[in-house]
């Protein structure tokens, strides 16, 4: 971009364009990015603060730095209540995101050359299990176990009797497109025998997993449990892990983090954090229940409408997930660009049976119902969205007219639920604001 603008009028261009941004995404559109949410006012009005000019390498009350004495504080509650909601022992809330999560807990459990067994991509394994990513990035060998196309997951006996041949160091379960839990108890037994770490990646269901609505790995046998912080725990963006009662492999990660991966921990982050955890203690089942109520409505609707919708056989989804295989309505592509012209924002995404090489027009869109949970809808709202589908990727109708109809049906839904509302606390938040000038 060639930059013609003066300063101020880069400052005003750059306030005009995030308003923009803003107001489009919290009022106009419907995001069903699965990946996604937002966090509440109470937890957004703390994100500013102070901390984000502040540095405090080590540990809470041990630090390189002086001058911490809040954040240790803070950091320190924020890693114990992490451990408590996940019913683990130790806890670590300064990972910035949950690939950096994944890079300490990966380089501390293998050294270059070492094997990993990885959940298979039709399963949903992230980018950062696999060779192309962290897990390359740190030399580490990717084995995908095998997968069964009938239960949509891990193929459960194949995959056992893998582990006990190839003795992997770690086995990754958990991923980004997944509508079932994966054999977590299966597979952790299996690893037992042979001396290998289960790692559980709850990046896209930890807020499933504090709610209740999917089950704790790390009640199943896993040994590490790493997530971010955003999707469905709707928290600031970042990353987090926890250990059960491991002391030493918690201390092994815990020193690969910082100064590995880490130097500043975004600390403006933990304020956030603990304002959207407590939120969770209070209000997370109702809210995990009412995504994946939704999820399944949403997909049964959507089915109900002539759409194929993966999973069928098996009920269609047990998390906020849902799969769409729009082949007979143009691909993923331009599905997901013609919702987005109707202000509905997915994204296009390979199904379970499309090679890895349809990634640029994949089968598929994931679409995922947490955020639109969050602003209170319920089922006859997720019949309301997949009419909306119908309306632009079946009958046809112009989406500009379905654009307008989806504004004025988003703008009803403001207010954030499963959260404290400012007028709930008994004391106000100031923030920097008032105190520089
Ligand atoms: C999103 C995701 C991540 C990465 O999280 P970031 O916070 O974006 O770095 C890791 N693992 C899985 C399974 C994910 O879905």
């Amino acid at each position: 971009m060639e930059i013609q603008k003066n300063p101020l009028e880069i400052v005003e261009w750059t306030l005009q364009v995030t308003n923009q941004h803003n107001e489009w995404r919290l009022r106009k559109t419907i995001n069903l990015i699965a990946s996604e949410n937002v966090m509440s006012p109470l937890a957004m009005s703390v994100y500013l603060s102070d901390f984000e000019h502040r540095y405090a390498e080590g540990k809470p009350f041990k630090r390189y730095y002086e001058g911490t004495q809040y954040i240790d504080l803070l950091e320190d509650a924020a890693n114990s209540y992490f451990a408590k909601l996940v019913n683990a022992t130790y806890a670590d809330t300064r990972p910035v995101s949950g690939t950096i999560s994944n890079a300490a807990i990966f380089k501390a459990l293998a050294q270059p050359g070492d094997k990993a067994l990885i959940a298979p991509v039709q399963a949903g394994a992230h980018v950062s299990h696999t060779r192309f990513g962290t897990l390359g990035a740190l030399g580490i060998e990717q084995v995908d176990m095998p997968y069964d196309e009938q239960a949509m997951n891990v193929d459960t006996d194949k995959a056992i009797k893998m582990v006990e041949e190839i003795e992997p160091k770690f086995i990754v379960l958990g991923g980004s497109v997944y509508l079932f839990p994966h054999p977590v108890k299966e597979i952790a037994e299996a690893a037992k025998t042979v001396g290998a770490k289960l790692v559980y990646d709850a990046a896209h269901v930890l807020g499933l997993i504090i709610g209740k609505a999917w089950r704790n790995p790390l009640e199943h046998g896993a040994d590490v449990l790493t997530a971010s912080t955003h999707k469905t725990f709707p928290g600031p963006q970042g990353g987090a892990y926890a250990v059960t009662d491991d002391k030493s492999l918690y201390k092994k990660i815990y020193k690969n983090l910082f100064p590995n991966f880490v130097s500043n921990h975004h600390l403006h982050r933990i304020p956030a954090l603990l304002v959207t955890m407590a939120e969770m203690e209070a209000f997370g089942e109702a809210y995990a229940q009412r995504i994946v109520e939704n999820a399944r409505r949403l997909a049964e609707s959507l089915a109900a409408r002539g759409f194929k919708v993966v999973g069928e056989h098996l009920g269609y989804t047990k998390s906020h997930q849902v799969l769409v295989d729009v082949r007979r309505q143009g691909g993923g592509y331009r599905a997901a660009k013609m919702l987005l012209e109707a202000n509905i924002i997915v994204n296009k995404n390979l199904l379970p049976y499309d090679p890895p090489d349809a990634i640029k027009d994949p089968s598929g869109l994931r679409i995922g119902v947490q955020e639109v949970t969050r602003f209170g809808m319920g089922p006859s709202e997720m019949d309301v969205i997949a009419e909306f589908f119908e309306k632009v990727l079946i009958r046809g109708i112009p989406v500009d007219r379905v654009a307008n109809e989806v504004s004025e049906f988003r703008a009803q839904y403001i207010d954030i639920h499963y959260a404290f509302k400012p007028d709930d606390v008994s004391v106000k938040y100031i923030g920097p604001l008032s105190l520089i000038r």
